[in-house]
């Protein structure tokens, strides 16, 4: 049960004028201005293309066309959940070892040879920066790939006790079936993950990546392909969601979910599976992240400039785009008038563009229906006269759909942008009497519909635990004196509960047990 000791993969710098930057924005051309691509369906051993392609564009260039994908139908879902019952038998039985080392070596082919082609077709098609893309397409998914080997050895060395004249071993099996991975566009390392956790436990996987990651989802399946993952164990397709829905959630052998995304969408699954509940020869599996409204709680003796830093990083790294980024903050009025100086430099000072220049710390946010949806929650700040925008409150999608990072200042602490989840680079502060720490405590945790991460930041070692105590259901994730973003597979594993999912905290033993179905074994003698 020995495997190599995971260590998480260090991010590389990417100094402007260094060899490796030189390298990697060379890439990012070479991709950007290659001849556009088509990217097939992998089913099976097969690479499916259809009549129905649909383009694909840079977020922050949407006029480039980088090529297209095919689009399927049901029957191509039918024949994807096919192949993957027909590759099962033989990647279930597969020793653990076989499994472990194909997913090894996926980790160092994205350290070495992959890397800069998966950090480029991230920052294609997602718009992240350079950073951005190297902690998430690189190391975030090195590190998923290695540390979860490590766990995958751990659950299966627990064993029950055996007294004289027995033998009691448990046998942790597959689930009997397939598993259905939903994944997102923010992160081509979750998108990965969600097909490789269960996949290294010996299931096959139909995935559905989001239609504005084609891009960067081909080079993962690429990567699994030339790390040796067999044909059939996961298969990729592009399908309408109701379509493909349809066809999964009826199929009998549907064995499990693995999802990131929306709450509304995971909620409208997790009801198809309930409705179909009487079909299916197991139990599915469901396991979900999803929304998010992520607090920084701020005390009156924390420091200005921390806070100020933990809020323009925490809420605009990635555009906000992550779920963990930090969109509502509660700041004590005695500290606010600094807090507020500091923050409005530094947003102002922020650089918006093409992710090949590195100086742009922000990009594009994802597509016009995201741009459409931020803007309106900017106008909608615009019109009420309980709430102010102090930096930001401009986008233009004329090129690229850029939203200018932006703080709302608000003084209803129902105000609507402090609830509902925006997705984008829209910040909420709530400016409370600094002596009413408790009450504001107990006004976030009941507004915390959400939890899936948040902070608290203070120099008082009393309030940081009040807040700890306070808040214990209102984040799974839970930052002191930092910002709500940026956790690192090994080291701090993430997942929420309330309206942000099931809590089966990624890259940790915890999720890789939702994919196995152990067997008891007792032998007598
Ligand atoms: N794990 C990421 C972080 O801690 C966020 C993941 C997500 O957006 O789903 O920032």
């Amino acid at each position: 049960f020995t495997v190599p000791k995971a260590i998480n993969e260090p991010v590389k710098a990417y100094v402007p004028g260094s060899a490796e930057h030189t390298a990697l924005i060379s890439e990012y051309k070479k991709l950007l201005n290659q001849d556009p691509i088509e990217i097939p369906m992998y089913i099976g051993s097969e690479l499916v293309k259809t009549n129905n392609k649909k383009p694909m564009s840079p977020p922050h260039d949407h006029k480039k066309v980088l090529g297209h994908f095919n689009y399927g139908d049901a029957s191509h879902v039918n024949k994807a959940i096919e192949a993957a019952l027909n590759a099962r038998d033989q990647w279930a039985n597969l020793p653990w070892e076989q499994r472990a080392a194909i997913f090894l070596k996926a980790a160092d082919l994205l350290a070495g040879p992959f890397r800069n082609r998966m950090n480029a077709a991230t920052m294609l098609a997602q718009s992240k920066n350079v950073m951005q893309a190297e902690i998430d397409a690189a190391c975030e998914l090195i590190d998923f790939f290695r540390f979860n080997v490590q766990y995958l050895t751990q659950i299966y060395k627990e064993q029950p006790e055996s007294l004289p004249g027995m033998w009691n071993r448990l046998e942790y099996r597959p689930l009997e079936g397939f598993v259905f991975a939903v994944t997102p566009f923010n992160f081509t390392s979750i998108a990965a993950n969600l097909c490789a956790a269960p996949a290294m436990m010996g299931n096959v996987i139909v995935w559905k990546p989001a239609e504005s990651q084609m891009y960067s989802a081909q080079v993962i399946m690429e990567v699994f392909r030339a790390a040796g993952v067999p044909d059939g164990v996961i298969n990729m397709i592009s399908v309408e969601g109701s379509v493909a829905g349809d066809v999964i959630f009826k199929n009998k052998h549907l064995a499990g979910l693995h999802f990131t995304g929306s709450t509304g969408v995971f909620r409208h699954l997790w009801k198809e599976i309930g409705n179909n509940i009487e079909n299916y020869r197991t139990y599915p599996r469901i396991v979900g992240e999803t929304g998010g409204k992520d607090f920084v709680m701020v005390h009156k003796s924390a420091n200005a400039a921390e806070v100020a830093t933990a809020l323009s990083r925490g809420a605009f790294e990635f555009q906000g785009q992550k779920c963990s980024a930090a969109s509502r903050a509660y700041v004590p009025s005695n500290i606010w008038g600094d807090v507020k100086d500091i923050l409005v430099n530094q947003v102002k000072s922020f650089k918006m563009g093409s992710p090949e220049d590195s100086s742009n710390f922000m990009n594009a946010v994802i597509d016009e229906r995201a741009f459409d949806k931020i803007a309106g929650f900017i106008d909608y700040a615009k019109g009420q006269s309980d709430a102010e925008i102090i930096v930001g409150g401009s986008y233009d999608k004329s090129t690229g759909y850029f939203i200018d990072a932006t703080v709302i200042v608000t003084t209803n602490p129902k105000f609507r942008t402090l609830s509902e989840e925006i997705f984008g680079p829209v910040l909420t502060i709530y400016v409370y009497p600094e002596n009413q720490f408790e009450e504001t405590l107990k006004l976030l945790d009941e507004t915390s519909e959400y939890a899936l991460t948040g902070s608290i930041i203070s120099n008082d070692r009393y309030a940081i635990q009040v807040a700890t105590k306070a808040l214990e259901n209102s984040a799974g994730n839970f930052y002191i004196n930092d910002k709500p973003t940026g956790a690192v597979v090994g080291q701090q594993p993430f997942g929420g509960a309330r309206g942000s999912g099931t809590n089966d905290k990624a890259g940790a033993s915890m999720n890789l047990l939702r994919w196995v179905s152990a067997r008891t074994i007792k032998e007598t003698f």
